[in-house]
């Protein structure tokens, strides 16, 4: 979600802050501030409401802000409207402490209410406001920067990311993080903070992970780290290895595309280094054969995309270990007070290893004495670190709000976890395995091949992209897979959209497809194919405008009943949803694109979820 940037060094801190803002609005925002103390030990602060652009043109490009200690800030909104007075850095009523947060106050309407009782004048409807204003408060009584920040951190209950700069300090900046991402970047006679790597790649690639409760003071020689008791602590250094052009659009218009055509290399990435001799080896995997056989229950848990993931995962692990596996969306799981003993296994699937309900259900699960096995794409993150497993996706960086690599990548990583795990209880069959195996392979060739025919795709989209409403149905499979596309179309196209298991229209839905309604009928999975095409018959029938999504060997078929028709190379059904999704993205794309959307970063979403 929002982004946090803070800069200490030699050189004018505005212009990094901003450019570091700039690396992070792909995570979405709606307003933007920075905040520099100046030679004069003033705190200079300047804000705007909407795009980046507009506060840089403000500042001219930040060469208006004089000083080399700043914070910076994209804020996406949650107490009070998106605004100038609302966005951040908070400014204290006299002016000594400037803060940025990530992540809510909880226990904001308390503080507040104290702190006016003591004469506090408020400016802005946030929960933020209150961490400045306390900070003052204290601060007139103790004098101490570094006291000061603890007894706020002691005041304060929910989750934040904190960068906070204080006028009588100009050589120190101080960053606090709790269940909200924060980072530390080490450079030469500088240093910095962000919420996200992306934000200092082109500055250092020399990074400490911030844990929960930690605190940090900055100078411009060093970065020491605090524990939740404030001893001084030594941090394990991580060293980002991939380059700007990772996080660059590389002659693409769009990062989703760019992401979406990334996909067969991306697959390769995550496949390729785990299959040694026809065999799915997991180096990376401490958990034994042992342990997965005296597993008596088997949770996924995740959000979005990754939920859809979590949905094929079920239908593969239940066919390949004939066990009961349960997929719970993260922010139920965590309230639902769920059944698990020290013999559960959670897997917990998460593109940016940050999204709080996510990391939620992880404590929980963990509390309770589960195994927990995540499948994460930023190496890192708190959701890798807080798991005793975790199989990353090698995706690479991915900077749309809308996933398509990760999501890919997450699902070839399920399917060669059903394998291990197969293996390991015995319930696969060797001529199976090893079919799995020779397809998995040939996989991103495949996906290439249906990439290479984007243009058909597009053609379609032209023509169907003022709908108002869109129907996905499937079965089995192709009903997760159609969960995905639904998503897909919603969040960048913004055209309503749902996916229905086709048996399941007649039970209610139906009543929605009139003359002209588009269905988009999947039609992948060939166990169900003629099931599937009853359905379709049905939709028509009724007037829908029906286009379908098959494989190569059954077009003719499919071409019988629906005019337009979409087909993907064969392969085993299992990674059908793998191939399947890539013209429902492509789709998702061309429509959005024709509507004029901001594709890359659509309207109210964030890339990775940091608030409850
Ligand atoms: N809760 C804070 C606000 O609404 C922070 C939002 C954010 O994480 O950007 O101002």
């Amino acid at each position: 979600m929002c982004g946090i940037v803070g800069f200490i060094g030699q050189k004018q801190a505005a212009p990094i802050l901003l450019d570091g803002l700039s690396r992070l609005e792909y995570r979405g925002y709606d307003s933007a501030g920075i905040a520099v103390i100046t030679p004069q030990g003033t705190i200079d602060l300047r804000k705007s409401e909407g795009r980046l652009k507009v506060l840089s043109d403000l500042v001219h490009g930040g060469a208006d802000l004089n000083g080399c200690i700043g914070i910076g800030h994209t804020r996406w909104a949650t107490h009070g409207v998106p605004n100038s007075i609302n966005s951040h850095p908070h400014m204290s009523e006299g002016g000594k402490f400037a803060v940025i947060h990530n992540g809510i106050v909880e226990n904001y309407v308390e503080i507040k209410e104290f702190l006016i009782r003591q004469g506090v004048h408020f400016q802005s409807e946030t929960d933020t406001e209150v961490i400045a204003q306390l900070l003052e408060f204290y601060y007139n009584e103790c004098h101490d920067f570094f006291e000061t920040v603890g007894r706020v951190l002691r005041r304060i209950t929910g989750a934040y990311a904190l960068g906070i700069l204080c006028a009588d300090c100009p050589d120190r900046m101080i960053a606090v993080r709790k269940d909200t991402p924060l980072l530390l970047g080490f450079g030469e006679g500088e240093n910095y903070i962000a919420s996200d790597v992306t934000a200092l790649i082109p500055y250092t690639r020399d990074v400490v992970y911030m844990d929960d409760g930690e605190m940090a003071v900055l100078t411009r020689e060093g970065i020491q780290v605090y524990d939740p008791l404030q001893q001084p602590i030594e941090k394990e250094h991580h060293h980002i290895d991939w380059d700007v052009s990772a996080a660059e659009k590389g002659g693409y218009p769009h990062f989703m595309l760019k992401e979406i055509f990334e996909q067969p290399e991306a697959l390769r990435r995550a496949i390729s280094p785990r299959l040694k001799n026809g065999r799915v080896v997991f180096e990376d995997m401490k958990l034994t054969a042992e342990q997965i056989r005296a597993f008596t229950r088997i949770f996924i848990v995740a959000c979005g995309s990754s939920y859809h993931v979590g949905m094929l995962g079920k239908y593969t692990l239940e066919r390949m270990l004939r066990r009961n596996v349960e997929v719970q969306l993260a922010s139920e799981f965590r309230y639902s007070d769920p059944i698990i003993d020290d013999r559960t296994l959670v897997i917990f699937i998460s593109q940016s290893g940050e999204t709080l309900d996510t990391m939620e259900a992880l404590k929980e699960a963990k509390k309770r004495g589960a195994y927990v096995l995540s499948i994460v794409n930023v190496v890192g993150s708190s959701i890798a670190r807080g798991s005793d497993d975790v199989l990353y996706t090698w995706a690479g960086p991915e900077i749309a709000v809308a996933t398509t690599k990760a999501y890919s990548t997450q699902l070839a990583v399920i399917d060669m976890l059903a394998l291990a795990f197969g293996e390991a209880l015995g319930t696969v069959d060797e001529a199976e395995y090893a079919a799995v195996v020779s397809e998995l392979q040939k996989l991103p060739e495949k996906m290439e091949t249906v990439l290479a025919h984007h243009e058909d795709i597009q053609k379609f989209a032209a023509q169907h992209f003022n709908h108002n409403s869109i129907f996905f149905i499937g079965r089995n499979l192709d009903y997760a897979l159609g969960l995905e596309g639904s998503l897909k179309l919603k969040e960048i196209s913004y055209i309503h959209s749902e996916a229905y298991a086709s048996g399941e229209l007649k039970h209610g839905t139906i009543s929605l497809i009139e003359e002209g309604t588009l269905v988009i009928a999947l039609g992948t999975y060939s166990k169900l194919f003629e099931k599937a095409m009853s359905n379709v018959v049905e939709v028509k029938a009724r007037g829908a405008d029906v286009l379908a999504l098959t494989t190569e060997s059954r077009r003719e078929e499919m071409l019988k009943t629906v005019p337009t028709v979409l087909a993907i190379p064969d392969t085993l059904d299992m990674l059908l949803p793998s191939l399947g999704v890539v013209p429902l993205q492509l789709f998702a794309y061309y429509v959005a694109l024709q509507r004029g959307c901001d594709i890359d970063k659509p309207r109210n979403l964030a890339k990775s979820v940091t608030v409850e």
